[in-house]
C-alpha cells in the first residue's frame, strides 16, 4: 500500500548518526562523541559501556543492526539518504512465515485482524486472562469441558471440530485438524484456490472467536451450520469485490462447485 514501516524508517533515520561518525563529519557533536566515547576504538567494533546514555546506546544498537544487514564499507562511501538506507533494511528483513495467511486479500479486514492475533497467540483467551490475574475461571466458554487455551478453542473444542468438519466437507477436503505450518505448505494447482481455502480457514478462526465471545457475554452459541453460512458469506463478499480479476474468472467452475460463484445480491456481514 506504499505505507512506510515506521520502525524501519526510524532505524534508517538514526543510521544517519552512524554515517556521520564513520565519516567523521565536521560537527561539534561528532567530535564530542569521538573524544568522549569512541576515543581510539574502531567505530564499527565499538561497544558502549553500561554507564553510557540511553540515546547513545540506541545509536550503537542501530550501528550493530546495520553491520548485520548491509555492506557498511560501501554504504559509508556513498552520500547518505534515509530512503536508500530504509530500502536496504526493508530488503533484508525476515518475513514472518504466516504473512500470506494473515494478510490474505480474500479476507475481510476484521478477519485479517483476528487471524493476526491468532498467529501471534495474542487472543485474550481465558488462559491468558488467568495469567494476568483478572479472572478466576479458566474453563472453555463454549463446551465447559477443557481449559480455554488457544489450542483448545480452535483445535480440540467439540464445537470447533464440528465447524471445521463442515468447512472441510464443503471445500472438498479431508481435514480433521489444521495448523499454520500445514496451511503454509499446502499444494494447490492455483494461487487463487489456495487463497480461497486460507480465507475460509481464517474466517473459521474469526467465527469461532465470535462464537466464543457470544457464549461468554450472551450465553448463546450459534449452530455449526450457521457458522458455515457466515464463512461462505464473508468469502463470497470478498470474491465479489475482486470479481473482475482474470484469474478469478478462470476459476469460476471451481468456485461454482463450492457455491462461491459471484452473485450481485451478496451483502457484507
Ligand atoms: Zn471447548
Amino acid at each position: 500500500m506504499g505505507i512506510a514501516d515506521c520502525f524501519f524508517w526510524n532505524v534508517a533515520s538514526i543510521a544517519k548518526y552512524s554515517w556521520w561518525i564513520a565519516n567523521k563529519k565536521d560537527s561539534l557533536w561528532v567530535r564530542w562523541v569521538h573524544h568522549i566515547y569512541i576515543k581510539q576504538d574502531d567505530w564499527w567494533n565499538y561497544s558502549p559501556t553500561v554507564n553510557s546514555s540511553w540515546v547513545w546506546r540506541q545509536i550503537c544498537k542501530v550501528k550493530d543492526k546495520l553491520k548485520l544487514v548491509m555492506n557498511i564499507h560501501t554504504w559509508v562511501q556513498k552520500p547518505f539518504t534515509t530512503q536508500q538506507t530504509y530500502d536496504c533494511l526493508m530488503s533484508a528483513r525476515v518475513q514472518v512465515p504466516w504473512n500470506p495467511f494473515v494478510w490474505n486479500r480474500l479476507c475481510l479486514p476484521k478477519v485479517n485482524f483476528i487471524s493476526w492475533l491468532f498467529a501471534k497467540n495474542r487472543l485474550l483467551t481465558k488462559q491468558r486472562l488467568l495469567r494476568f490475574g483478572v479472572i478466576l475461571d479458566g474453563v472453555c466458554c463454549i463446551c465447559a469441558t477443557g481449559p480455554e487455551s488457544q489450542d483448545h478453542l480452535f483445535f480440540y473444542c467439540q464445537f470447533s471440530r464440528q465447524c471445521l468438519q463442515l468447512v472441510s466437507q464443503w471445500l472438498g477436503l479431508n481435514w480433521t485438524r489444521f495448523s499454520l505450518d500445514d496451511m503454509l505448505h499446502w499444494k494447490f494447482r492455483s494461487l487463487l484456490k489456495k487463497q480461497v481455502v486460507m480465507a475460509c480457514i481464517a474466517s473459521l478462526i474469526y467465527s469461532i472467536w465470535v462464537c466464543r465471545n457470544s457464549a461468554k457475554h450472551d450465553g448463546c452459541i450459534p449452530r455449526p451450520n450457521r457458522v458455515l453460512q457466515q464463512i461462505q458469506s464473508m468469502v463470497k463478499f470478498r470474491l465479489q469485490v475482486l470479481q473482475s480479476e482474470a484469474n478469478l474468472l478462470k476459476s469460476r467452475p471451481w468456485l461454482a462447485a463450492r457455491n462461491l460463484l459471484l452473485s450481485a445480491n451478496v451483502r457484507a456481514m
